[in-house]
């Protein structure tokens, strides 16, 4: 056996946006990858930043304090799986924020992250059986794959495990791949 072979019983696919890339033949994941930008803002004892998470409905921006640091997460481009940081989309969102929040953190010291969302057309995530017999999938979360990590993990213990689903599958189960 060759070092590069790995016997499984069960392998589960979540490599996220380029998912559709390690997959079999015959396996079609319709996952596309939605570009979005964040900015980690520095907050120093003479800033105000809020202590809770704000959503900006109007301008499609989140905010979300994280320790000494204040998240700035928006944008939904469409650029294939060009993950380049974007000066351009990048100043747009720093300005925003600063109108909003001006004295929140020290904005010139942001870092600034461009990351991928593996989006599916329906915004229906991917998770549960594929045409492999022993290949599962857990991908294409979209813009919630924080929020429903904990959730669809256990949904796939349950169905790997042959037990009862905690919640009904309908919908849920990728009929696609
Ligand atoms: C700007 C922005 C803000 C966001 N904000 C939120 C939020 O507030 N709340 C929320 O719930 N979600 C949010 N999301 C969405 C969330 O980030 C994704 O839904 C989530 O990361 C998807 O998780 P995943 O594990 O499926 O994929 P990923 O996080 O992309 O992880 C896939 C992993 O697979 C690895 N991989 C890929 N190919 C290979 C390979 N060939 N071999 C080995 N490893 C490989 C990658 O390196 C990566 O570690 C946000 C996304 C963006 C871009």
């Amino acid at each position: 056996m060759g070092s590069d072979v790995m016997p499984v019983e069960q392998l589960v696919l979540a490599a996220g946006h380029r998912s559709a890339e390690l997959a079999l033949p015959g396996l079609s994941l319709p996952l596309y990858p939605l570009k979005g930008y964040s900015l980690s803002v520095p907050i120093g004892a003479q800033h105000q930043a809020p202590n809770v998470s704000i959503t900006d409905y109007d301008r499609k921006i989140v905010y979300a304090r994280i320790g000494q640091q204040l998240r700035v997460a928006a944008m939904v481009d469409i650029v294939g799986f060009d993950a380049r940081l974007e000066p351009k989309r990048l100043a747009l969102m720093k300005r925003q924020a600063l109108e909003t929040f001006p004295r929140a953190g020290d904005y010139t010291r942001a870092v600034e992250w461009a990351g991928m969302r593996p989006a599916t057309p329906t915004g229906v995530p991917l998770i549960g059986a594929s045409a492999y017999r022993n290949l599962w999938l857990n991908l294409g979360h979209g813009a919630l794959g924080f929020t429903l990590a904990c959730g669809s993990g256990q949904l796939l213990a349950e169905l790997i495990g042959q037990r009862v689903p905690s919640i009904d599958m309908q919908g849920l189960a990728p009929s696609a791949a």
